[in-house]
């Protein structure tokens, strides 16, 4: 376990400030083990969901799946390795609600980043989206509704140095997204990126000690020489306040809203 995510003050997020109601409706959240899995998965729980939520980490399933009791919806879960694709495309099959959210992070420099490591990030975070909007759409069309929620990143917008993999996987996501919405628009179906800057995740976590050493700084000036130095609300985003954008782009009223990236970044892409 990695030491806590040093943090800035900041105000509590709002929990639940959409109305939702997704009674009825069966949603399949990806990384729902992860931060910004989990609260997803919760969420669309919350709002009356049965969640289908995947992830290779079990332990971090059985977490999720202890919390979600006396929700009014629903959550199970399902171990799955995305790297499994055909899997992947299966475990879509039937979903009003996807929400592409699993993803991995590796920081080094191009000349030093590992082959294998690139292959598995475009992967997971842009060949399996794919493949899971692409056994999803067919329920969703045969119905003429449907949601697709892309969890892209600040880093679907804009590089940052020594995050090839990761940047060119979110930037891949954003077009694959926006692909989704043209297509979908005649079957009621809409696809849209929620694009955060750093959340307080294990994914964030697990890099501060690898951005210390690529950048030449000490662990304890990552956050605000880093991570925080291009927004302008100097903290860290909580997962509960992704999953309510996630929320929101399945509601009544944004079903115009489709083809975006809705930022969450603190005023990082206003530069
Ligand atoms: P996290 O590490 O807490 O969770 C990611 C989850 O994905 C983990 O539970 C992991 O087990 C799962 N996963 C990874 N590889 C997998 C595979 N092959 N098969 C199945 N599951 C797999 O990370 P997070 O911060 O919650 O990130 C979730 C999403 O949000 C990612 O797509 C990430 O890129 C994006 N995001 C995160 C941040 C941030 O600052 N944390 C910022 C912007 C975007």
């Amino acid at each position: 376990m990695t030491a806590p995510t040093p943090s800035l003050p900041g105000p509590v997020p709002p929990h639940h400030s959409v109305a939702l109601d997704l009674g009825g409706r069966t949603a399949l959240v990806t990384g729902a083990a992860g931060g910004i899995g989990r609260a997803c998965a919760l969420r669309l729980a919350s709002a009356g969901a049965e969640v289908r939520a995947v992830d290779r980490d079990a332990d971090g399933l059985a977490a999720l799946a202890a919390r979600a009791g006396g929700l009014p919806g629903l959550v199970r879960t399902q171990v799955l390795d995305l790297t499994d694709l055909d899997a992947a495309e299966k475990a879509a099959e039937g979903v009003d609600v996807l929400v592409n959210n699993a993803g991995l992070q590796l920081v080094r420099p191009l000349e030093e980043f590992p082959p294998d490591v690139f292959h598995t990030v475009l992967t997971v975070m842009l060949e399996a989206p794919f493949r899971l909007i692409r056994g999803a759409l067919p329920h969703m069309y045969a119905q003429g509704w449907g949601r697709i929620v892309n969890l892209s990143s600040v880093h679907g917008l804009r590089a940052s140095a020594y995050k090839s993999a990761y940047v060119a996987a979110k930037h891949g996501l954003e077009g694959l997204s926006k692909t989704a919405a043209l297509e979908g628009a005649p079957h009621g179906v809409t696809s849209n990126c929620v694009s955060p800057g750093y959340v307080r995740t294990p994914l964030v976590e697990a890099q501060i000690a690898d951005q210390a050493a690529a950048h030449g700084i000490p662990p304890e000036r990552v956050l605000t020489d880093v991570l925080l130095r291009d927004a302008a609300l100097k903290r860290l985003v909580e997962p509960e306040e992704v999953a309510e954008a996630v929320a929101y782009l399945c509601t009544p009223q944004a079903a115009f809203v489709t083809g975006i990236s809705l930022a969450l970044d603190g005023g990082w892409t206003a530069h």
